[in-house]
């Protein structure tokens, strides 16, 4: 099985890269952000605040979260579109540093990458999940152009919010992901930095994919 792990903050374009990678190398892509967003979504529709452990628990006992051709399904439904929001963001982050939501999604994704070949991405996936992924990736940007690629998304999406806000948004979750006690976002040690402040997409997933065939060859 061979596991690609790609970890970084919010907005580096992980998940765009690791759809475009995963066709290129034919293997499935598992977006472990999309998980927490589900989480998060369920959490706002029961109206549970995140400090409340206990009555988080007992929803996640009653939450299935899948995967299937690659959209997200919580508890049978397809929640791709409402997952997208910045109010969902927000509750993907604050449900992210709950033991026992880590727990229950750090499980799944280990038994979907035991299952088949995957590139995964996240936040800490090199660092926790799969520690001994055979390829690792830490893909950055500076906050100012991570802001400006999700204002121009969300322009084009016909969304209204301001770049200030999406600026506050990014920095807000940087600081979260990075500070929480529960495996915060960090670069392993032996993961490949790559900065996409000045790079489009096709060069980011040329240096991936480039970077996986040669060490494949080199290993043969
Ligand atoms: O990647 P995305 O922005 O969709 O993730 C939403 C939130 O889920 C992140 O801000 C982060 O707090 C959390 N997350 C995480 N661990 C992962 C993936 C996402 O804590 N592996």
């Amino acid at each position: 099985m061979i596991r690609i792990a790609i970890d970084g903050p919010s907005g580096a374009g992980k998940s765009t890269i690791a759809k475009k990678a995963a066709e290129k190398l034919h293997v499935d892509y598992i977006d472990t952000g999309a998980m927490y967003r589900a989480v998060g979504l369920k959490m706002r529709r029961e109206n549970i605040q995140p400090e409340d452990e206990k009555a988080l628990k007992d929803m996640l006992g009653r939450t299935e979260i899948n995967f299937i051709d690659g959209k997200i399904y919580l508890d049978g439904r397809d929640v791709e579109k409402e997952i997208r929001t910045p109010e969902i963001s927000a509750a993907a982050s604050e449900c992210a540093q709950v033991g026992a939501v880590r727990e229950k999604l750090v499980a799944v994704q280990r038994k979907i990458g035991h299952e088949k070949s995957v590139i995964m991405d996240g936040r800490d996936i090199g660092t926790n999940v799969f520690k001994d992924a055979q390829f690792k990736f830490y893909l950055t940007a500076e906050p100012e152009e991570r802001a400006r690629r999700r204002y121009k998304e969300l322009q084009e999406r016909g969304e209204h919010v301001s770049y200030e806000e999406i600026l506050k948004d990014v920095k807000d979750r940087d600081y979260r992901d990075t500070h929480r006690k529960l495996n915060p976002l960090k670069k392993a040690d032996d993961a490949m930095e790559i900065d996409s402040t000045n790079m489009n997409i096709e060069e980011v997933v040329d240096e991936i994919c480039t970077s996986i065939l040669e060490r494949c060859n080199h290993a043969q």
